[in-house]
């Protein structure tokens, strides 16, 4: 059987979720802007060490702020725990199987959550096909 599209969907938020953690070590959530010295603002972890620096001339705009702020490590690490759990629900019958365990008469391939899965992580749809 191919590198499945579980397989895949498994690694990549695998991997989303180490960086997440990475993060989350190094700049606790939540993530919120504020004036980080005379010269600079700053988006800042809870421990109010910077994640991203504004120069006091340039001003971010209350979108990117925004932004930064609903997705901090901590909002990332809950999305990812959630796509788990709905990949651990729509997992290979058995071993190599190629039928959802969710569906059981589907193909992991033609699994609606599973490809869902895959947009929201940006796997791509040619991969979906092999
Ligand atoms: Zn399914």
């Amino acid at each position: 059987m191919k590198e499945g599209l579980h397989k895949r969907i498994r690694a990549e938020l695998d991997r989303r979720t180490a960086v997440a953690n990475a993060a989350e070590a190094d700049a606790p959530s939540p993530w919120r802007y504020g004036i980080a010295s005379p010269r600079y603002d700053a988006i800042m972890g809870r421990d109010k060490r910077w994640v991203l620096t504004f120069a006091h001339h340039y001003e971010p705009s209350t979108f990117v702020v925004a932004f930064a702020e609903l997705h901090d490590p901590a909002d990332a690490l809950r999305r990812y725990a959630g796509e788990l759990e709905v990949l651990e629900r729509h997992h290979p019958i058995i071993g190599d199987s190629e039928y959802c365990a969710g569906h059981l008469d589907l193909r992991l391939t033609d699994c609606p959550e599973l490809k869902s899965l895959a947009s929201r992580l940006g796997i791509e749809k040619r991969t979906l096909d092999s």
